[in-house]
């Protein structure tokens, strides 16, 4: 075991927590889990797994009943802009997200914890510095004077805050990123709360050769993508660095939805066409800026945003074509 440490991963049933466990668990960590439910795509390899509500602060607390050297916070009642650009959960994301992080932080105090992570968003970026698909402004510095598009991004922002309130005053060790649109293989994918690059794949594995596919809104709206291995990279990275942040993890690769959903059906080998409908669609554009991280960290992510696409393509077809296997 490395070193004997433990380490504990909030949010360890979702995409990036169960990804999370994994890279650690190969790592030679001793690895707790928690989280409302387990991970809906394999059995965790956490060396504990609590199912439990992180609202709940006598919950939380019990949590914090082991030492450990690093805590992941990724738990947040969060999901792609079908559900967090609607209005319609607005109150949810923000009051269970806020209870999930003002319990956390707590807890991590309370055990002087060695080092933290904090899960923010490029969703706290200005609206008003994303109205141009082709140039948007999403540097670490112009998150302020503060005008997210969503009340998720909202949260976020006061998350950041708050934990980074607490390395000034309680000497915390806490990290905080930015992440922006990550995605790959295990994801959500038909739940309501997938993402842009699932729900698109998961549309052209379900075409047929010589089908359609709808995207919301014009298409035109641009972003880019990060795959989940360089995602857990650079968060890796940041809680071995003295840097604090809050600082981008995200793609420099931006893309319209349009042109991914080509990208997509290129790679199904279909014949599928467009059609674009009303929906909601979050900001105009918006891509992440990488001089911080390569700064301060030596480091920024390459994989090519293909590459990634291919491997969650698969992924998702295999899953639609076992899906409708057992349905007869
Ligand atoms: P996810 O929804 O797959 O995982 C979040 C997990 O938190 C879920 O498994 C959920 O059950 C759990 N959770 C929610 N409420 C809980 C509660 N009350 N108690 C215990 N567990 C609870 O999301 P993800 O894509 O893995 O994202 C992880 C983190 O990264 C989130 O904080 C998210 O806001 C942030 N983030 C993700 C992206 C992205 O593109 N995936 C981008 C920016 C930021």
């Amino acid at each position: 075991m490395k070193d004997n440490k433990e380490i504990l991963v909030c949010g360890a049933g979702g995409f990036i927590g169960s990804h999370l466990v994994e890279r650690l668990k190969r790592e030679g960590f001793w690895v707790r889990g928690v989280d409302l439910k387990f991970p809906e795509f394999g059995k965790s390899v956490a060396d504990d797994f609590v199912i439990g509500d992180l609202r709940n602060q006598e919950f939380c607390q019990k949590i914090f009943n082991r030492k450990y050297s690093q805590v992941y916070q990724l738990a947040a009642d969060m999901g792609g802009a079908g559900y967090i650009f609607t209005g319609e959960n607005d109150a949810d994301v923000m009051y269970n997200s806020a209870l999930i992080n003002l319990n956390i932080l707590s807890g991590c105090k309370e055990a002087k914890v060695e080092r933290v992570f904090y899960s923010s968003s490029a969703c706290i970026y200005p609206l008003h510095n994303q109205v141009d698909s082709n140039n948007p402004l999403c540097s670490e510095e112009s998150a302020y004077p503060a005008s997210p598009d969503s009340e998720y991004g909202w949260e976020k922002l006061f998350s950041e805050r708050l934990y980074l309130s607490f390395i000034r005053n309680h000497g915390l060790p806490v990290r905080v990123a930015r992440l922006h649109n990550v995605f790959g293989p295990e994801c959500n994918y038909n739940d309501g709360k997938e993402k842009a690059p699932a729900a698109l794949c998961r549309k052209v594995a379900e075409a047929k050769d010589g089908g359609e596919i709808e995207i919301w809104g014009d298409g035109n709206q641009t972003r880019s993508f990060l795959f989940i291995d360089e995602c857990l990279e650079g968060v890796t990275r940041l809680m071995e660095s003295d840097f604090a942040g809050p600082v981008n993890i995200g793609s420099e690769e931006m893309i319209s939805i349009n042109d991914l959903a080509r990208m997509i059906i290129e790679i199904s080998g279909k014949k599928i066409s467009i059609k674009n409908i009303p929906g909601p669609t979050g900001v105009r554009g918006r891509n992440s800026d990488n001089k911080l991280i390569y700064e301060k960290l030596g480091w920024q992510p390459d994989y090519a945003l293909r590459k990634g696409i291919e491997k969650t393509y698969q992924w998702i077809l295999a899953q639609v074509k076992q899906n409708s296997a057992s349905a007869f």
